[in-house]
């Protein structure tokens, strides 16, 4: 992570990168980040933002970073999900693991599920949890992390 990533990974800077004209004449626009709480633009959308849309993920609360909400906005909640851990032909249910009593829409004892908090952990693309926050999550009740 580079500094200008810590940066906005702790909400003290986020780019605003204005849409492109590529070579062809099609333009590339930077999905944006709305306040979730005025709806108000605050810049471009963080890949984990991005990640969390395409997964269907609740997206981070960002009031604290919007000028009108920030001064009174809450700390981000804190927000369960259920992941499972495990190897990918498992999760996605075409491993050769077979259990008896195992129905097709049930996964293989290979599989954990374990709940996290969606809040502060990190996901990426495949959905893939790249930082763990365990549930119940701590970050809320200490406090120095979201600020
Ligand atoms: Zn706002
Ligand atoms: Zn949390
Ligand atoms: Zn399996």
């Amino acid at each position: 992570m580079s500094a200008r990533d810590a940066q906005i990974a702790a909400g003290r800077a986020r780019p605003n990168a204005p849409d492109r004209v590529n070579p062809d004449g099609s333009r590339s626009i930077r999905m944006k980040r709305a306040c979730n709480g005025c709806g108000v633009q605050l810049g471009d959308a963080t890949e984990d933002e991005m990640n969390r849309g395409i997964l269907g993920l609740p997206l981070p609360d960002v009031r604290r970073e919007c000028p009108t909400c920030g001064p009174t906005a809450p700390d981000p909640k804190c927000v369960p999900v259920t992941i499972v851990e495990g190897d990918a032909l498992c999760t996605e249910n075409e491993c050769d693991h077979e259990p008896d009593d195992r129905t097709p829409d049930e996964y293989c004892d290979q599989v954990a599920e374990r709940k996290v908090c969606a809040t502060h952990s990190a996901f990426d693309r495949e959905g893939t949890v790249t930082s763990t926050a365990a549930w119940p999550c701590q970050r809320w009740a200490k406090g120095g992390e979201s600020r």
